[in-house]
């Protein structure tokens, strides 16, 4: 395919549908972004490596552009694997031109940052057909509220600023009975479908939607609406505070921010919702040796067993205990075949002596409760195939057998107290709402 078809495959959308999906993309990367960020800080490399690395990759080709006289507006969105660089490049623009844009925008852009669907807009002009294609403005679309713009100035150098949008925040309140599915009665009862999403995320560990949903059940939700204040569209939507009150049982969550956690929902007494690690990552297992000081089968001398080691054949699959991020994925010493999985600020769990690892499982991969990552095996040091499990909580180890009983992440200090009064606040509202 050229590039022309290219491009006016990407163009034939609806810009303002276009617009919508990716402002809807955004938020959702960004919140996934911000989460992930808290606890996983990522090297940053540094632009000329990356650029180096791609160079190669981008062979420039002739393009199949017809001159123009006339600036020429293009509306882009970065697709799987795509670049600005490559997005440039497929454009006719040259490279040592691309690599001065690149340059420009290095201090305002995080390029490895860059997700799939973000939107950046170019201007470019040919005025000949030898001439090179110039770029006159370009700008990447980094959140609702947040653009850098990259213009050419009279003396041909570039200048790059970021621009924030202004807009107007105003809380929502919407109230109602289940009669229907949950999805679609909120819906008529016109709770804005990112509100909706939200919810489900926010008790996706507590509750089962599937089978704890019942006809006459209700909702609240309170909500921030962002709207922009020239168009007054409607740019973004913020769940503050969510209520399902199931066979008689109320269930209210508040999101709130942290320094290490942001939108985090949590129940009345800072308690957030969050899924306990399964207590055995593996089924139709026997336990073979407890957590706690042993002598050791092949060492010999007494030592603390730091996990629970549960006799399995080899092959047998091997489940992640919660949700998380795989933070190794690889052998470790005599742990052998070793994964550990980062699950929040507090937990971790480890799984070691695997025979294998699941397909593409590598560091770095988000996981879920329950899916497989490797399958038992034998491998360090160890007698006969066996799960070696262990659980660790702030940097320690403790007793996996005892993670049923263990309290879900709470706020403590000074965050509790300021907890506090945020619901303090946010109770003031639906009082407000409900006058
Ligand atoms: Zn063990």
């Amino acid at each position: 395919m050229s590039s022309n078809q290219g491009l006016i495959k990407k163009l034939r959308v609806g810009s303002d549908m276009i617009f919508l999906a990716t402002l809807v993309s955004l938020a959702v990367f960004s919140v996934f972004l911000k989460s992930f960020n808290v606890f996983f800080p990522v090297e940053q490399p540094s632009v000329e490596s990356f650029l180096e690395t791609k160079l190669s990759e981008y062979v420039y080709a002739e393009p199949e552009i017809t001159p123009n006289q006339l600036p020429k507006d293009l509306s882009l969105f970065l697709e799987k694997g795509e670049t600005i660089t490559s997005l440039l490049t497929s454009e006719g623009v040259r490279y040592p031109k691309v690599l001065e844009i690149v340059k420009a925008l290095q201090s305002h852009v995080n390029f490895r940052r860059l997700q799939e669907g973000t939107q950046i807009n170019v201007t470019i002009l040919r005025e000949t057909r030898e001439a090179p294609v110039q770029v006159l403005a370009l700008s990447v679309v980094k959140s609702a509220t947040e653009k850098v713009e990259l213009t050419l100035q009279d003396d041909g150098k570039y200048k790059v600023r970021t621009l924030n949008k202004n807009f107007v925040k105003e809380n929502r309140h919407i109230n109602g009975t289940i009669q229907c599915s949950l999805i679609s009665c909120m819906q008529r009862h016109g709770v804005p479908y990112g509100v909706i999403t939200q919810l489900v995320n926010a008790y996706s560990s507590i509750i089962d939607f599937q089978r704890s949903i019942y006809k006459g059940d209700t909702f609240e939700v309170l909500f921030e609406e962002q709207k922009d204040d020239e168009t007054g569209r409607i740019m973004g939507v913020v769940l503050k505070y969510a209520s399902l009150t199931t066979k008689g049982e109320k269930m209210p969550l508040y999101s709130f921010d942290t320094a290490h956690a942001k939108r985090t929902y949590y129940n009345e007494k800072g308690e957030a919702a969050v899924k306990n690690l399964l207590l055995t990552p593996i089924n139709s297992a026997r336990i073979s040796s407890h957590f706690g000081r042993r002598r050791h089968p092949i060492l010999g001398y007494t030592k603390l067993h730091k996990g629970i080691d549960f006799a399995a054949p080899t092959g047998t699959p091997i489940f992640a205990a919660g949700d998380g991020i795989v933070l190794k994925a690889g052998t470790n010493g005599g742990y052998g075949r070793y994964i550990k999985i980062k699950h929040n600020g507090t937990f971790a769990t480890a799984y070691a002596h695997l025979s294998r690892f699941a397909p593409k499982l590598k560091k770095g991969m988000r996981v879920q409760q329950g899916q497989v990552i490797g399958y038992v095996g034998t491998t360090g040091r160890s007698t006969g195939p066996h799960l070696h499990y262990e659980v660790i909580k702030n940097g320690r180890h403790i007793n996996p057998a005892k993670i049923k009983s263990l309290p879900s992440v709470k706020l403590r200090g000074n965050d509790l107290k300021r907890f506090k009064n945020y619901v303090k606040s946010i109770q003031n509202e639906l009082k407000q709402a409900k006058a």
